[in-house]
């Protein structure tokens, strides 16, 4: 297994995909919903951070644009599939969410607590998130930790507003219920912006093509 190179070595998506293959090691889901302002990333999904992917599907439902990168294979999936965030270009990606003003990734993290650590450049959407999460006494940490995802090349941060949110769940809350009760509570949350509520941001057309 010595031979399975090690994705935190990987610059880039390209580098990544010389290695490891779709439909093989890792799968792509997109799913985009022309209109919304809002996409919900999950760039470490399926076996590379348990539990994320069925976070951002639960969170985006048939509402937002949702984007999945997933590992597939039957181990080493962090290890060969976890590119970090401000290295993750894979351009599909890039595509859908260069119309989103809002984009809102899922990450896990180690942690036998309940708690979501905010991090990303959108300091007002991080901070109405984070209230919403303690209205519903689900822990949310802001400041303080080892997520601040700063780095305006951080996947988060690559959307048409040029800042996004970042959600670190520990292992804890990745599971059963409480998982179920983060993303409704946050899925309310985003469905209640007022620009979400009114008109679209964005319109159709500027969705032409892949
Ligand atoms: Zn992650």
């Amino acid at each position: 297994m010595n031979e399975i190179a090690d994705a935190k070595h990987f610059r880039n998506f390209s580098e990544l995909s010389r290695h490891q293959h779709r439909g093989r090691d890792f799968e792509i889901t997109i799913r985009r919903k022309p209109g919304s302002p809002i996409a919900i990333v999950a760039p470490h999904g399926g076996g590379i951070e348990d539990g994320t992917s069925q976070i951002a599907r639960a969170i985006a439902g048939h509402d937002f644009n949702l984007y999945l990168f997933e590992g597939i294979r039957s181990s080493s999936n962090y290890h060969a599939l976890h590119l970090t965030s401000h290295r993750f270009d894979e351009p599909e990606c890039l595509s859908l969410i260069k119309h989103c003003p809002f984009v809102i990734t899922i990450h896990g993290c180690g942690g036998a607590d309940d708690c979501v650590f905010l991090g990303g450049l959108d300091q007002e959407l991080k901070l109405h998130l984070t209230q919403a999460l303690k209205r519903a006494h689900l822990p949310a940490q802001t400041e303080g930790h080892r997520f601040p995802a700063i780095n305006p090349l951080n996947i988060c941060n690559r959307g048409a507003s040029n800042k996004g949110v970042q959600l670190e769940i520990t292992h804890a809350l990745r599971r059963d219920f409480g998982a179920v009760r983060l993303a409704a509570t946050l899925r309310h949350t985003l469905l209640s912006l007022p620009i979400v509520k009114a008109k679209p941001a964005v319109t159709q057309h500027q969705y032409a093509g892949t």
